[in-house]
């Protein structure tokens, strides 16, 4: 039974998907609802319990097999705008569409259950990321984090101007999704080389974390390092990707609202410490 209890939150997290497809399939009427989020929950769960599991590839199994749905099949072939264009778009409609559920759920409200987990499991811009070399930054923080506000305020003067000179439609939206994926993995390839940070995009330049972060802090699900096991090696701090201070309890820790989950520091723990866990 002991052996089982590993297993719980990737479990508890398919049935909080499987309870929104259901749900949003009852009262929309909508399939869809159901089958995609069935899927994503299928991929996030199954993701869990491979890393449960101890196999090596089961966050990379969860990104491309979320990511790539997202990308190709909602995106490019469904032509839905899920960047946060997208958003702005269904908001100045006042539609309530794929991109705002996509935001709620991913990005606003369900941080506050997972965190950043959407960056750590099924962003699609990061998945490509994570495949360069510097998985561990080699060169020290930049204090460039301001540039995410000028993205996020560009796009919404973007989406923004395009609605009142009335060319916002959803084949402008389509556009605007191929084009700003482009931009996206350019800029974030070029900042990994440059930096020598596979991470940089998100740390400086993704407007996304302006919902993302504020949320995260009060996360219930977070890593949480057990003080009387510890002993002070640091390993969990050099593996970490997005230089958080894993083995500090506090909601404050250095660069706490960073944390995508990716669980690389309770990997690297020689003594067990650390979990990601919604309970201490
Ligand atoms: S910070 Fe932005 S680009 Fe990076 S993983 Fe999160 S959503 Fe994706
Ligand atoms: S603290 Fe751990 S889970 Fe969070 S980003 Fe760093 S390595 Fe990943
Ligand atoms: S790797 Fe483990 S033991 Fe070492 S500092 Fe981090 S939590 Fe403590």
């Amino acid at each position: 039974m002991n052996g089982m209890r590993k297993y719980r939150s990737p479990i508890i997290l398919f049935l909080v998907f499987e309870f929104i497809a259901i749900f949003l399939w009852q009262t929309s009427g909508n399939l869809f609802f159901l089958l995609n989020f069935t899927y994503i929950g299928l991929c996030v769960g199954l993701g869990g319990i491979l890393f449960s599991a101890g196999w090596k590839y089961a966050r990379e199994f969860t990104q491309f097999t979320v990511g790539s749905y997202m990308l190709v099949f909602l995106g490019l072939m469904c032509r839905e705008n899920m960047q946060i264009e997208g958003l702005w778009y269904y908001l100045l409609l006042g539609v309530w569409g794929a991109g705002t559920l996509h935001y709620a759920i991913a990005k606003i409200f369900g941080p506050l259950l997972f965190g950043r987990g959407w960056c750590g499991f099924a962003c699609w811009t990061a998945m490509v990321l994570d495949l360069l070399p510097y998985k561990h930054p080699k060169t020290p923080r930049r204090k460039l984090g301001f540039i995410r506000y000028i993205m996020f305020f560009l796009s919404l003067a973007l989406v923004g101007l395009l609605f009142l000179l009335g060319e916002m439609d959803t084949h402008t939206m389509f556009l605007l999704f191929v084009a700003g994926n482009v931009v996206y993995y350019v800029i974030g390839i070029t900042l990994a080389l440059r930096f020598q940070d596979n991470r940089a995009f998100c740390k400086y330049i993704c407007p996304i974390t302006i919902f993302l972060k504020p949320a995260s802090r009060y996360a219930l699900l977070r890593i949480r390092c057990d003080e009387n096991k510890c002993i002070g090696c640091g390993k969990c701090l050099k593996a970490c990707p997005m230089e958080v201070e894993a083995n500090n309890n506090s909601r404050h820790r250095k660069n706490a609202t960073e944390c995508i989950l990716c669980q690389e520091c309770v990997k690297s723990c020689p003594v067990n410490a650390l979990k990601c866990s919604s309970s201490a």
